[in-house]
């Protein structure tokens, strides 16, 4: 455990990693597949696994596996395919519990952050009980999270916890953590490094960290050698930087012929708008707009125009934007007056800069939920690879896994679709069942595919555990 009188001098950092997050959002919000292997993936013929649930797990189904084999390890399963923005909702709802604990947010991935946490008041032990605890109430999620001094150590302290794990790696048992972890284990040591290492007979971090530099150079390049040798000793300077400038979200459009400049403010807008619906899907803000444009010839134009600080307002982005496209214009030696002639092929837009620090709007809902356990009801996926839409409406696709509305009894989600050869009424059918992340019993009905009274619809919102 954690010398409080250090955490409060120091600060911490900790990792925040969602468990299995996309099958976990699934049995969030279809709660009679709590207990059961669930596996999130694609659903086509050569369709992968995105995520499995752990008790898929145990079945040896994993990330990036073909669907196929993971039906063939786990023909109980319940396959269902990727629902995004039910995962996109669940991340912002995460993360705006994390901005409450944290002096930075460093979001990595869409159920991945880093915080730094300047005055600790409580013990480290419980900070990471205290966050963990606040997710759950909010969400209904699980996280594993790990604390130290560095990056390093908290992303090493939660990885090795998972999952629903907390790990606090103090400073003095920091070598000693460090020491027991498999080489493969540090940034950037890779599965070839690893390889390499283990012909040597370097397994461990304890035994790497012991090896001339030169030797780890020649085995993993003079950058790696020393960076693994910097990490094993457990020195990682990196901060928790609170935006993601590496990362941009973008749309283009590409015109059958050349576009005046004076015709270019509309072609802006419907592409900006496209760039725009990504970043609030991603609810992310953007600081930075960039505006790109190709000629006939290929010859390529970018101009970037930054903002004070990072919005998710489309009329700031906008005007960014204008700005922009203007200076690109005439970097390109368009004409902004002339009505013909010379032209641009190719408009983009990326919006850069990112920063999750403007997601207010996005704070869990205000839905009463029960926490008792849910029953399981009994299930079957057929064991084939269905298609990935298996009808279309007007309100949307029809695919396994996908949320329906119906008049009367209200929402629930596709578990199958039965083939018009294996159906009573001759004609193919969805089998729905009917339950919402409070449920504490689901049913199941039968439906032809254009039933009038049943839709597709988007996700439930998130709900909390109050
Ligand atoms: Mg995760």
């Amino acid at each position: 455990m954690l010398d409080e009188v250090q955490t409060r001098s120091e600060g911490l950092i900790l990792h925040v990693d969602a468990d299995a997050f996309f099958a976990s959002v699934e049995q969030r919000q279809k709660p009679s597949t709590a207990a059961v292997p669930v596996i999130v993936c694609g659903l086509g013929p050569r369709g992968v696994v995105a995520t499995a649930s752990y008790q898929a797990r145990r079945f040896g189904v994993g990330s990036a596996m073909s669907t196929a084999m993971a039906m063939r390890r786990c023909p109980q399963g319940v396959f269902v395919a990727p629902r995004m923005q039910a995962y996109r909702e669940h991340s912002a709802a995460i993360m705006a519990v994390l901005t409450r604990f944290a002096d930075v947010l460093e979001q990595v991935s869409i159920d991945e952050a880093y915080l730094r946490i300047n005055v600790v008041d409580v013990p480290a032990a419980q900070l990471v009980e205290d966050v963990a605890a606040a997710v759950w109430q909010a969400t209904g999620l699980r996280v594993s999270v790990g604390a130290g001094r560095s990056k390093l150590i908290a992303k090493l302290a939660s990885t090795s916890a998972k999952p629903r794990g907390l790990r606090v790696v103090t400073g003095e048992h920091e070598q000693a953590f460090l020491d027991g972890l498999p080489v493969s284990s540090l940034p950037g040591v890779g599965p070839v490094g690893a390889a390499r290492l283990t012909e040597l007979g370097i397994d461990t971090v304890a035994q790497l960290r012991v090896q001339p530099p030169r030797l780890l150079e020649r085995l993993l390049g003079s950058a790696g050698g020393a960076a693994a040798l910097a990490m094993s000793r457990g020195r990682d300077s990196r901060p928790v930087a609170p935006s993601r400038e590496a990362k941009s979200v973008s749309a283009e459009r590409t015109m059958d012929y050349d576009v005046p400049a004076s015709q270019l403010v509309p072609v802006l807008e419907a592409v900006l708008t496209a760039a725009h619906t990504r970043l609030i899907a991603a609810a992310l803000g953007a600081r930075t707009v960039t505006v790109r444009l190709r000629d006939s010839q290929f010859a390529t134009v970018g101009r970037s125009v930054s903002l004070a600080q990072a919005s998710t307002e489309l009329g700031e982005l906008r005007s960014a934007a204008l700005s922009a496209l203007a200076a690109a214009t005439q970097a390109m030696g368009l004409d902004a007056e002339e009505e013909s002639g010379a032209g641009a092929r190719l408009l983009g837009v990326s919006l850069a800069a990112l920063s999750t620090s403007t997601q207010l709007a996005l704070l869990p809902g205000e839905v009463t939920v029960e926490s008792q356990p849910h029953p399981v009801v009994p299930h079957s996926a057929d064991g084939r690879t269905n298609p990935p839409v298996i009808g279309t409406r007007p309100g949307g696709h029809w695919f396994t896994g996908c949320d329906a509305e119906h008049t009367e009894l209200g929402r629930g989600w596709v578990v199958r679709c039965v083939a018009a050869d294996d159906s009573l009424s001759g004609q193919a059918e969805l089998i729905v069942r009917f339950e919402e992340a409070h449920s504490r019993m689901a049913r199941q009905r039968r439906f032809a595919l254009d039933d009038p009274d049943l839709t597709p619809a988007g996700p439930a919102p998130v709900q909390s555990m109050e």
